[in-house]
Parts: structure tokens; C-alpha cells; sequence
């Protein structure tokens, strides 16, 4: 295992850390998955990627993650708690609201909190976030009481890191990104700021879908080939850790993006977006979320992808058909016919996901019904 500088906190971090969503019992409401691991099953998997090098460990509160956040604490007390370092975090934008569950969350695992992050931030709660009394600000004031010891924001939106990349409240980030949504982490690599940063990255696996197109070292390789401090893992059992934490980098196995749309070429036709995020949408439609839904659905996530595609594709399509400036168009480095494209991924929704689908419906089909297959994998 190898090691890398946490921005400026003086700390240390594996480059692969221990994202702990598959350790949890239960379902979490964001997640299609189930999870079913005891307390002891989970000390075993945490404590074999604690063996194989690894020091970073990330959760989030109960019950953003389930039980995680307990486990792990357990986990911490039984390894010796000054040996890991502990990321955790909390989607509470008010700074009241974040004080009080980052004191939970400790509670929770009778430590502290190495990092604690603002989870999830979006347009919508950004100023939230980073006004006065906001929760940035909340982070500071633990940090000065020694609940915390560094502050982050996590966000999958690329203006919303850089804009914690310029404030000084903010120690750490923490985005998302992978061999086919690498261009965020390509941007972020053009921008020195974020050097000054701590970085961690999730979703290398995207939500766990990738591993059936690339091998292990080709996904943790490509996202560790920028200048990030550590690429978060998902782990939930010992075959997993010693695949992550196992991994020897081979800069060889990097693949290109044309590799990439190839490999995957052969299963469906994927839209050649990384999501870089330079499209904006006057109407608000996020473009680079949508392709990634319509991604999503031929790489497996299939009923996952249309329920959120679902919730506002048809009135996207309705807009595009009525835009005369188009000015996403000039914007995309990829010349991507952008709705065209929303046009195309509209009929999908509605072929394969018509009202008398929904589980909701009368006389409906099961989730299980609409073809879900192991939305987990
Ligand atoms: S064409 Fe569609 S996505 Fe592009 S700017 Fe117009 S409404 Fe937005
Ligand atoms: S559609 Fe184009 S500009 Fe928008 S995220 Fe994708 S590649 Fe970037």
C-alpha cells in the first residue's frame, strides 16, 4: 500500500480507504441494495483491509449509512483507535443542524472525527453551506473544540468542490469520479486549488457496476493517475478488501476514454460524456446526470436509473423540443448532440417504463418484475 499527503492536514492516507456502505445491516433509502452483515463480519473485513495497508476509513452518520457509522467505531476501539483515521459525515446544510450530527455521530462511535463533511451539497443547499452561521462555519467551531479535526464539503457537483477548494474553512473534498466519469477529476487536475486540498474520490466502481467490463487495477489505476489523496473503495467482504487493498498499481493498465466507450461499445452504445459538467442548461436540465442514468441503466442498475430518470426526463424532452439557442451544444467539448440525445433517452423511460410498471400502480409489477437484475453487483 502506498501513501499519500492529505492536502494540508499534515495526515497521511492510504491511497485506497475503506468506504463503509457494505457493512451496514439493512437498506439505506438512496440505495436499491441490501446489506446483511453482522457486527463481527464487519470488524473481520475492516480489520483485513487494516492488515493489507489501509488507514482511511469513511462513513456517515445513522442513518445515512445504517449501522456503519457504529460499527466502524467499534472497529476503532478494538484496532486502537490512533491507528485508522476516521471520515465521516452528515447531509445537514444549517449550522445548527450539522453541530449537533457531528456530536452524534461521535456519540454514535464513542471517538471523534478525523474529517467531517457537509454530505451531498447541491445548487440548492450550497449557500446553506457556506453562508455566515452556515454549516462550514459549524465545522470550524467543532473543530476548535476538538470534536472534529478537519472540515470538508462532498458534493458530485464540480463548481460546488471548487468553490471549497477557494474557501479556508475547508480542509478536505470529497467528489466522485471513475474511468468513465473522469472529467471532473480532469478538471480538478487543471485547477492547482485543489492541491491545496485533501482530496478523496468515490464512485470508482460506480456503485459497483464497472468491475464486470475492468479489472480492479484499471478502475483504482486510472482515478489514483490524478493528483488525489485516496480513492474510496465500498467494501463488504474480505474477497473485496484483498482485491482493493491487495491492488498493485500498474500505470500500464490506465485505459483511455475511447478504450473505454469501446469495452463497453460491445453491450450497449454509450453516450461519450465523462461528465465534466461544462453544460449548463438554462431550464436547469442537469444534462451530465441524465446521461449518467441512461449509462447506468444498460450497465445493470436498470430500475434504479429509470425511477430517476423518471422524475423529470419527460419535462426535459419538452424544453429541448422547444429550444431554439440550444446552448448546451457549444459548450459540450465532445460535440455530444445533447437533446437529441434527451429525446432518445425520453422514449427509453417510457417504453420500459410505463405508469402500469410502477410498483405503485394498481395491478403493477414488482421491482423484481421490471427486469432489475442484481442491482447490487
Ligand atoms: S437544448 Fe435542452 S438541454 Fe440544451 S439548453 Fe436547450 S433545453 Fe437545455
Ligand atoms: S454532455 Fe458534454 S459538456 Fe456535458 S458533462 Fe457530458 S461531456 Fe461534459
Amino acid at each position: 500500500m502506498k501513501y499519500r499527503r492529505l492536502g494540508r492536514t499534515g495526515l497521511s492516507v492510504s491511497e485506497v480507504g475503506f468506504g463503509t456502505i457494505p457493512v451496514l445491516r439493512g437498506s439505506v433509502p438512496v440505495l436499491p441494495d441490501y446489506y446483511n452483515l453482522s457486527d463481527e463480519e464487519a470488524l473481520a473485513v475492516m480489520g483485513h483491509a487494516f492488515r493489507l495497508g489501509c488507514n482511511l476509513y469513511d462513513t456517515a452518520i445513522v442513518p445515512e449509512y445504517g449501522d456503519a457509522e457504529i460499527k466502524l467505531g467499534k472497529f476503532a476501539a478494538r484496532i486502537g483507535r490512533e491507528k485508522i483515521l476516521i471520515s465521516d459525515k452528515a447531509r445537514f446544510f444549517d449550522g445548527n443542524e450539522i453541530y449537533l450530527a457531528a456530536k452524534t455521530s461521535c456519540k454514535n462511535m464513542g471517538t471523534w472525527a478525523d474529517l467531517y463533511f457537509v454530505h451531498q451539497v447541491d445548487a440548492a443547499h450550497e449557500e446553506a453551506v457556506f453562508q455566515k452561521g452556515g454549516a462550514l462555519d459549524a465545522l470550524s467551531e467543532l473543530k476548535q473544540e476538538g470534536v472534529i479535526r478537519f472540515a470538508g464539503v462532498a458534493s458530485h457537483y464540480y463548481d460546488i468542490l471548487l468553490r471549497g477548494a477557494r474557501d479556508f474553512r475547508v480542509d478536505v473534498l470529497q467528489g466522485s469520479g471513475n474511468l468513465l466519469e473522469r472529467g471532473m477529476l480532469e478538471r480538478m487536475k487543471a485547477e492547482p486549488l485543489f492541491r491545496e486540498k485533501g482530496l478523496l474520490i468515490n464512485k470508482v466502481y460506480a456503485a459497483g457496476l464497472l468491475p464486470a467490463y475492468f479489472s480492479v487495477e484499471a478502475l483504482l489505476g486510472t482515478v489514483l493517475s490524478y493528483p488525489v489523496s485516496c480513492a474510496l473503495i465500498g467494501i463488504g467482504t474480505i474477497g473485496q478488501a484483498q482485491e482493493a487493498f491487495g491492488f498493485h498499481e500498474n500505470m500500464g493498465t490506465v485505459p483511455g476514454f475511447d478504450k473505454v466507450l469501446s469495452v463497453l461499445g460491445r453491450d450497449f452504445s454509450p453516450i461519450p460524456c465523462d461528465r465534466c459538467q461544462r453544460c449548463a442548461c438554462p431550464r436547469g436540465t442537469e444534462i451530465h446526470t441524465i446521461f449518467r442514468q441512461y449509462q447506468y441503466f444498460y450497465l445493470g442498475k436498470e430500475y434504479w436509473a429509470l425511477r430517476k430518470l423518471d422524475m423529470g426526463i419527460e419535462q426535459s424532452a419538452q424544453w429541448c423540443r422547444k429550444c431554439t439557442e440550444m446552448p448546451c451544444l457549444s459548450m459540450c467539448p465532445a460535440k455530444i448532440r445533447i437533446p437529441d440525445e434527451i429525446q432518445k433517452i425520453c422514449r427509453l423511460v417510457r417504453v420500459h417504463y410505463p405508469p402500469d410498471s410502477r410498483p405503485d400502480s394498481q395491478g403493477g409489477k414488482s421491482v423484481s418484475d421490471m427486469g432489475n437484475q442484481n442491482p447490487g453487483a
